[in-house]
């Protein structure tokens, strides 16, 4: 190659000798694909794979032998570690052409291919357990020790339009050859092996509507000769940029970030209810200057009916987007609903008809026919996926099938894949027993749980307790501190996920951290429009946040200590649900409200006239709540009892009042949790259960009201207090 690092415009030069020279000839194969997949503009997340063909030494004859390795089903280069790479006897591997050879019926699509996926296990080489990918012919039948198949922007550009193999000669010259678009299998690989047997000097292969494959007997050689084609590539792709004439021109202008926030705001919720008929979808808003481009232009309707062209985009973005034609700075919001509406029904129609066109006697049942990726001039693109990591993925391959539609409609004219392949792209049965292989959704995977006294406490267990089923985690506290410190420890247990996507909060993953005074509405209404930027929507609230001030001995705190007390307790929970109410409206659909009490709401004595009258109110509040906001909301009371344990409601001067005033015996040089133990064990006593109540006991009600395990319960109060029968309710 003549270009030097430094020379490299297009594409990051990311090769280090010194990094390489350190490592096996496996790890410099997980090195070289994380560096590959690193950069978007080489290839998409989860997208191409990559191999090496080793010397090693047979675990059964000691001898070396050649392995193949190379990357597994799933998973994706960025992030890969050794684990993802499966490991084949590449002389077994050769010897599957002869059982591929001899079926009667074979070539593209038919069982043998299929089949051929299974055989793959019989050659693996050290008991390695990761599952080989669809793509391993193209990597195992080329007689080349390293081989990159990338997702280039610019490369699937070509491979997308019009005249790609003109192109591709144009570009490449004798460098690279051309391939047409064929679904990935055995026989593919053999249509390239023959490719270069054909012609020995090849450095590579266009793959048409799909991407790049080249191959080198270095590893570094072949890592610098991806960069260097998908380089050539782009700089062809520049120099006939159509500027202000790209996409036809702009039809429509976009509107400032502060409006376009404002509409999103109304708007996501809404959109939200419609696309999660039967299953509930999260969102990502990616309204970069790039997709704003785009979406404004003469030519976005045009190209969005034609779809995405790399076959792994589609299946995350479906066949195509829904654009919405409405002008952003002329037609009101009534009217963006409206053509949203007809949009929709449009759309699910269309592609129930896809389905039906295209469909095979064994296909698999038609999947959700809404759309995941909604086109709006001035708003950008909405993505919506399973969960944020899906729904970041699938902002983010539109946003490079823009990237590929700019590029090609200036070279060429952009192609989309025939309905056809790109049917039996979506609806392959290996897709479909790769997709019942997955582990079953957790409780609350699709949910967006948002958990106001998240800060500390019985909140923070409860965030922890809902993330463990999957729940996205809004942690919601008075401290931002605080609220932002627990959805780290969540980010750091659970991963932020794949998928770079999503502008501003949006680019979230499945936690995190907000600030709310509750006795605001304001601050309520603005942690809300977070979350639905973040979002797209939201689902369960649980409000643990509230107060204790302790009282003098005669049980009085000052007046504005009273008002405090129920404006947190109380008035806090209620505004809460008020502002709530408008977005589960907007929605549409069933979700939960906990509100936490306590036991003393129910126990008249002396000594906290303002917390306990407070409590008793909020369980009120429970059950008006339940009427007012039937059917679509559940909301019950969770009602704690001196749960001492790391609760901000037992301060240390609290506990020691509180020691004082049961007469046990204290040192004021006591830790304040071995204190607060010694208050646990005498309040335990006093319960018929004996126990000392812990905050995961609190937190494993809260998560239990807010599931469907407590579908039938609503306008009730549940007390987690080990048992105290002066608290029963009547
Ligand atoms: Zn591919």
């Amino acid at each position: 190659m003549t270009l030097k690092p430094q020379d490299f415009k297009y594409v990051n030069y990311l090769w280090e000798d010194d990094t390489a020279s350190q490592l096996d000839g496996v790890e410099r194969l997980r090195y070289r694909s994380n560096i590959l997949g690193a950069d978007q503009r080489i290839t998409n997340t989860g997208g191409g794979n990559t191999s090496s063909k080793i010397k090693m030494a047979d675990p059964l004859s000691g001898e070396k032998v050649d392995v193949l390795w190379v990357k597994g089903s799933g998973g994706d280069l960025r992030t890969s570690t050794r684990a993802n790479f499966a490991a084949l006897y590449l002389n077994k591997f050769l010897s599957l052409e002869n059982i591929y050879t001899k079926a009667d019926v074979r070539g593209v699509k038919t069982e043998i291919e299929d089949s051929m996926v299974d055989m793959y296990r019989h050659t693996t080489f050290g008991l390695n357990p990761a599952a080989s990918s669809i793509d391993t012919p193209l990597h195992g039948l080329i007689p080349f020790r390293h081989v990159d198949h990338m997702h280039p922007v610019s490369v699937i550009a070509i491979a997308a339009s019009k005249d790609q193999e003109r192109l591709t000669q144009e570009i490449f010259e004798e460098e690279v050859g051309w391939v047409p678009w064929q679904r990935p299998g055995f026989d593919l690989g053999l249509v390239m092996k023959e490719k270069l047997n054909q012609d020995p000097d090849l450095k590579g292969l266009v793959m048409g509507h799909h991407g790049l494959i080249n191959w080198a007997d270095e590893d570094k050689a072949c890592y610098e000769l991806t960069l260097s084609l998908i380089e050539k590539a782009a700089h062809y792709i520049e120099q006939h940029d159509k500027g202000n004439k790209t996409f036809g021109g702009q039809k429509y202008k976009s509107l400032d970030e502060k409006t376009r926030n404002e509409i999103l705001i109304r708007l996501l919720p809404i959109l939200r209810g419609k696309v999660s008929q039967s299953n509930r979808l999260i969102g990502t808003v990616h309204p970069t200057e790039s997709v704003l481009q785009f979406v404004n232009s003469i030519d976005a309707a045009r190209l969005a009916e034609i779809g995405t062209s790399c076959p792994d985009h589609f299946l995350r973005t479906k066949i195509k987007p829904l654009y919405v034609d409405w002008n952003p700075r002329e037609e009101s919001f009534d009217i963006l609903i409206d053509k949203l509406e007809k949009g929709l029904v449009a759309y699910r129609a269309d592609y129930a008809s896809y389905y039906e066109a295209c469909k095979h006697p064994d296909s698999p049942a038609m999947r959700d026919p809404n759309p995941t990726v909604l086109l709006i001039p001035g708003l950008g693109l909405i993505a919506w996926g399973k969960n944020k990591s899906e729904s970041r993925v699938t902002a983010e391959f539109y946003s490079l099938a823009i990237e590929v539609m700019r590029a090609s409609e200036s070279i060429s004219e952009y192609q989309g894949l025939p309905r056809q392949e790109a049917f039996d792209i979506e609806y392959w049965l290996l897709e479909e027993a790769k997709l019942k292989r997955m582990p079953p959704e957790k409780e609350f995977a699709r949910n967006v749980v948002v958990v106001i006294g998240a800060g500390s406490g019985i909140g923070k267990a409860t965030a922890h307790r809902v993330a463990k089923e999957g729940a996205h985690v809004v942690c919601a506290d008075l401290s931002e501190a605080a609220a932002q410190a627990t959805a780290k420890e969540l980010i750091e247990l659970y991963g932020v996920g794949i998928g770079v996507a999503g502008s501003g909060l949006s680019g979230c993953g499945p936690a995190i951290g907000l600030d709310v005074d509750i006795t605001k509405r304001e601050s309520i209404k603005s942690m809300f429009d977070n979350v639905i930027l973040a979002y797209g929507g939201m689902d369960n609230i649980i409000i643990t946040a509230g107060i204790f001030v302790s009282p003098d001995k005669q049980g009085y705190i000052p007046d504005d200590k009273w008002t405090l007390t129920y404006a947190i307790n109380v008035t806090g929970p209620f505004l809460v649900a008020d502002e709530a109410k408008r977005i589960w409206q907007a929605q549409g659909l069933k979700t939960s409200l906990v509100i936490t009490t306590s036991a003393n709401a129910a126990v008249a004595k002396q000594g906290s006239f303002a917390y306990d009258t407070s409590k008793a109110a909020a369980n009120h509040l429970v059950r008006e709540l339940a009427i007012d906001l039937s059917p679509l909301v559940r909301v019950n009371g969770l009602a704690p009892a001196t749960v001492v344990e790391g609760s901000s409601m037992f301060p240390r001067d609290r506990v020691m009042s509180s020691l004082t005033k049961y007469n046990i015996a204290f040192d004021e040089s006591e830790s304040t949790e071995s204190l607060r133990d010694k208050l646990a064990v005498f309040y335990a006593q006093r319960t018929l259960t004996k126990s000392p109540i812990t905050l995961a006991d609190q937190a494993e009600v809260a998560y239990l009201l807010s599931s469907n395990r407590f579908s039938k319960t609503t306008g009730q109060i549940i007390s987690v207090d080990g048992g105290l029968h002066e608290a029963f309710l009547r």
